[in-house]
């Protein structure tokens, strides 16, 4: 089986649950939302939107890694707009493996042959993660599992999986997943008010992961009156059934360090905490500025 995907790289988790925890990311290639919203100055007026993607002259560029970050719309749109085929990789379930392998060994001081395992620091003895993202990880359930099935047959096993997803795909192939890995699922609903998708928040889709597997949500937001409400919407239905070991993020939008600084974003994390939930800063973007490929 050969998988597309648009990065496979390593860095520290930056948003949300596990954050500060160094993983070893696949991000594939397709996503079956756009969110064209992000970043607007009105996102649910789409005759307003500005969409840098959709006009940046990709003949530019020869690696996906030489893209600057969009500050408007999806800010990983290089990992699923049809633009950016070109700059898509496709390997073989091996020779992916491989290279992630390679990748833990050179980056985060992995050892193959550590004798507590691959996924363990060979000197301090804590876990690194493996986090599939996207684009939506969820539409390649059998990529993700075949990927796990080749680290089980080499005897190396992930001891922890994150899925970052936007909670609209249900599971199917990964059931049958042969790892014993701890799953855990970063659930990012897409609020109308802040992506402009519309109907993209399927509470019954969220409750079915809450029985699956241990995770968090992290609803993006805007800090306008709108997206507060379409929150305060939703949490009416979420809130009885959420499991107490579920945690409710908040993430201030914004792609880039200067997004993420400012009044706005204090003024959205006071806001969240008043209203009782965690608040997601993107750690990443300070320290590498969330460059492709960090
Ligand atoms: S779901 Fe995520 S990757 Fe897909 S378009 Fe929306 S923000 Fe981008």
């Amino acid at each position: 089986m050969d998988i597309k995907y648009s990065e496979i790289f390593t860095s520290f988790q930056g948003e949300a649950g596990f954050a500060g925890m160094p993983t070893i990311w696949v991000r594939f290639f397709g996503c079956n939302l756009e969110c064209n919203g992000f970043g607007q100055k009105n996102p649910m007026d789409e005759s307003t939107y500005v969409l840098p993607y959709k006009t940046i002259d990709i003949s530019k560029y020869k690696t996906l890694e030489e893209l600057p970050v969009f500050e408007h719309g999806c800010d990983s749109s290089y990992s699923w707009s049809k633009r950016f085929d070109s700059l898509v990789h496709k390997k073989s379930v091996r020779e992916l493996v491989d290279k992630l392998i390679a990748l833990g060994e050179a980056n985060l001081g992995l050892k193959a042959d550590n004798k507590n395992g691959f996924w363990r620091h060979p000197v301090t003895n804590q876990k690194v993660q493996l986090c599939f993202t996207g684009g939506e990880p969820m539409l390649w359930q059998k990529q993700m599992k075949a990927i796990c099935d080749e680290f089980k047959e080499r005897d190396m096993s992930p001891l922890q999986i994150t899925i970052e997803t936007n909670g609209t795909k249900p599971f199917k192939d990964f059931h049958s997943m042969s790892t014993t890995a701890d799953l855990y699922l970063s659930v990012s609903p897409k609020l109308f008010s802040v992506s402009g998708e519309r109907n993209a928040v399927n509470v019954k889709l969220l409750e079915d992961y809450f029985e699956e597997a241990s995770g968090w949500l992290k609803f993006v937001v805007n800090g306008t009156d709108a997206c507060w409400e379409e929150l305060d919407m939703y949490m009416k239905q979420i809130i009885p059934i959420i499991p107490s070991d579920w945690h409710i993020w908040v993430m201030p939008v914004g792609a880039t360090k200067e997004q993420q600084e400012g009044s706005t974003i204090a003024k959205i994390s006071n806001e969240a905490m008043k209203r009782g939930y965690m608040v997601a800063t993107r750690n990443h973007t300070y320290v590498f500025g969330n460059v492709i490929g960090s």
